[in-house]
């Protein structure tokens, strides 16, 4: 006997046992799941052998009647779950059922808290699958055989969940899988028929496979079939009640809650196909992983070819899950076809008007802010990315203002306009890194004083959606940090203005040499002393500082100081006769301007060091 035939003991990457306790300790309350992920998986090994025998009949080996069969023993305490699929090799058991390899793994473990409540909904939503089965069971041997494999290489693989497992070659005479849980003294309950189909209803009725039971009572002999046993899409849809879309939605999401809504289309025409589509009531914990590519299921005439988002929704509605079936592709479909094909194209696009159709339906109810608060910064990309929906886009947005200070952003672009002032030309934005920092920006005195509102935008996502969408209805989009303002209102303060350049100002200009491009008197500014200005389309201050961070190189720029003439600090300054205190006090005016933004000084030591003489000078 070959060494590989023989039994041996491994260990569990170390992230099993992580993700082992973690389940076994914060699954408790949730334990019955065990049996929903046991028959996706083996609903997923069928769903494999249909699509490789698409191009190997063999594989079927004259089996072709799929099926599930769920068996328990209440005496011995055990629940046994098979399937006819694709089944595994040695090799396979120890690699899928030893590690994890799905992708956002670390990002997982990254996000966990230590907080076992927190916790247990993200592994709800990583999915937890083969691991489930340790929450009810304290022994878990399973035995399989791949399709097109012979008898003798079949493989059984047992573990008791606690750091190791064994495999060994076993003769086995059909393909396909069983897993035989031996439950622990708690969960014996399980080990019942009733319970089984109850359970075998709730969580997998939609499942296409027929799952069955052995029949009950005196004489029964065979088996009877539980779960509809229809792919959950293609039913009618006044067959389909609210409950078994949401299961169908947990079963594909691998989330234990209910989704937030759905949109269900059969498409009937040139082309055939028909898409479910599913707003989760949570965010994955990968939603900001830009290479996740979880989400969507690609059916082709009802065989599951792949789980792709890619190439069937645009990135920024990676939060949506669901499947797509359509007639009108090949059965051999591969990445690479669907990137050129013309059918995918058209359901993709019938499929953004669908889903945005969708969220505008939330977005007429009271209720939005359920979708706006885990999912608005990803809604947002659609505006950079979707030139062609990107009105219909902008107008789903919901921004904090001036005029409105909720906790979740509530102001559409509509309704801003909608309260424009008379005169007004543009709509104003300010952007920054933190809400707190936009709403106390010097840049908004002259705004308020007007009454005029400002969109305050602090995701980081927002410098790249103003650089996108430069206009609304007609009305384009202007930065209170950029540029000449013409505010409506303007005329009634114009009797005030000379083109003369004040005294002041230029030596301002002087003393900052090198550190504003220049200085000149603001219109911004009512309160403050002085606040920096950019050029009409220069990058903000709060690009650049994100720029930074992300490790960029940012040109240097020089900005325009504008000074508020009215301001006792510049009334002090008129007088200062002592060059070195003037330059000293221009210095701190200018350094004060940065700071008021948010922005970062090039020597904070200095500053302290000038406002502390000055302090002590005051004194
Ligand atoms: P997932 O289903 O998300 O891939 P699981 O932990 O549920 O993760 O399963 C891990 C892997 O184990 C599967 O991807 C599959 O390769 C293998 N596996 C589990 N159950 C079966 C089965 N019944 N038949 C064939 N392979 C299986
Ligand atoms: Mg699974």
């Amino acid at each position: 006997m070959s060494t590989s035939t023989q039994q041996e003991t491994l260990g569990f990457q170390s992230e099993v046992n992580q993700l082992l306790d973690l389940v076994i300790n914060s699954l408790y309350s949730n334990r019955e799941i065990f049996l929903r992920e046991l028959i996706s998986n083996a609903s997923d090994a069928i769903e494999k052998l249909r699509f490789a025998a698409l191009s190997n009949e063999a594989l079927y080996d004259g089996d072709t009647g799929m099926f599930i069969d769920v068996d328990f023993d209440r005496d011995a305490g055990t629940v046994t779950i098979r399937d006819n699929g694709i089944g595994m090799t040695r090799e396979e058991a120890v690699a899928h059922l030893g590690t994890i390899a799905k992708s956002g793994t670390k990002e997982f473990f990254g996000a966990l808290s230590g907080d076992a409540k927190q916790d247990s909904q993200l592994i709800g939503q990583f999915g937890v699958g083969f691991y489930a089965a340790f929450i009810v069971a304290d022994k878990v041997t399973v035995y399989s055989r791949k399709a097109g494999t012979p008898p003798e290489d079949g493989v059984r693989w047992e573990s008791s969940g606690r750091g190791e497992f064994t495999v060994e070659n076993w003769q086995r005479p059909t393909r396909g899988t069983e897993i035989v849980l031996q439950l622990k003294d708690d969960a014996k309950e399980f080990a019942d028929g009733w319970r089984l189909r109850a359970l075998i209803k709730k969580y997998s009725d939609h499942i296409s496979t027929p799952i069955r039971l052995p029949k009950e009572g005196e004489d029964a002999e065979g088996r009877e079939t539980v779960n509809a046993a229809t792919a959950l899409w293609l039913r009618a849809k006044q067959d389909i009640g609210d409950d078994d879309y949401k299961g169908f939605y947990q079963h594909i999401a691998h989330d234990f809650d209910d989704p937030l809504c759905w949109v269900h289309t059969k498409v009937e025409g040139k082309l055939e196909y028909t898409t479910l589509f599913f707003i989760p009531s949570r965010p994955p914990f990968d939603l900001f992983e830009r290479e996740s590519k979880r989400g969507i299921q690609l059916y082709v005439q009802r065989v599951f070819i792949m789980e792709d988002s890619e190439q069937l929704l645009p990135r920024y509605l990676r939060f949506v899950r669901g499947i797509v079936d359509t007639r009108d592709l090949p059965l051999n479909v591969s990445r690479e076809l669907l990137q050129r094909n013309k059918a995918i194209d058209t359901i993709r696009g019938a499929s953004v008007k669908k889903i945005l159709g969708l969220i505008e339906s939330l977005a007429g109810g009271e209720d939005y802010a359920k979708f706006w608060a885990p999912f608005g910064r990803v809604l947002k990309e659609g505006v950079i990315e979707d030139a062609a929906n990107r009105e219909r886009v902008a107008k789903l947005l919901r921004f904090a203002t001036t005029h409105d200070d909720a906790a979740t952003p509530t102001v559409s672009l509509e309704a801003y306009v909608g309260r424009m002032k008379e005169g007004q030309k543009a709509i104003y934005y300010l952007t920054a890194d933190s809400h707190a920092t936009a709403k106390a920006s010097p840049h908004l005195e002259v705004f308020r004083a007007r009454g005029i509102e400002v969109l305050l935008l602090s995701d980081p996502v927002d410098e790249w959606l103003v650089t996108h969408l430069t206009e609304f209805d007609g009305k384009p989009l202007k930065s209170v940090t950029a540029g000449k303002l013409e505010l409506p209102g303007d005329e009634a303060h114009e009797e005030q203005e000379s083109d003369e350049t004040p005294a002041l100002v230029e030596r301002l200009t002087k003393a900052l040499a090198g550190k504003a491009a220049s200085v000149r008197k603001s219109t911004r500014l009512t309160d403050s002393p002085a606040c920096l200005v950019g050029e009409e389309h220069a990058m903000s201050a709060n690009l650049q500082r994100i720029l930074r961070a992300a490790g960029q190189e940012v040109p240097p720029d020089q900005r325009v100081l504008e000074v508020n003439l009215t301001h006792p600090l510049l009334q002090r300054l008129e007088i200062e006769q002592d060059d070195e205190r003037f330059a000293e006090l221009a210095l701190v005016l200018f350094e004060q301007a940065v700071l008021a933004e948010g922005g970062r000084l090039e020597d904070p030591a200095g500053f302290v060091g000038r406002v502390n003489r000055l302090l002590t000078a005051a004194a």
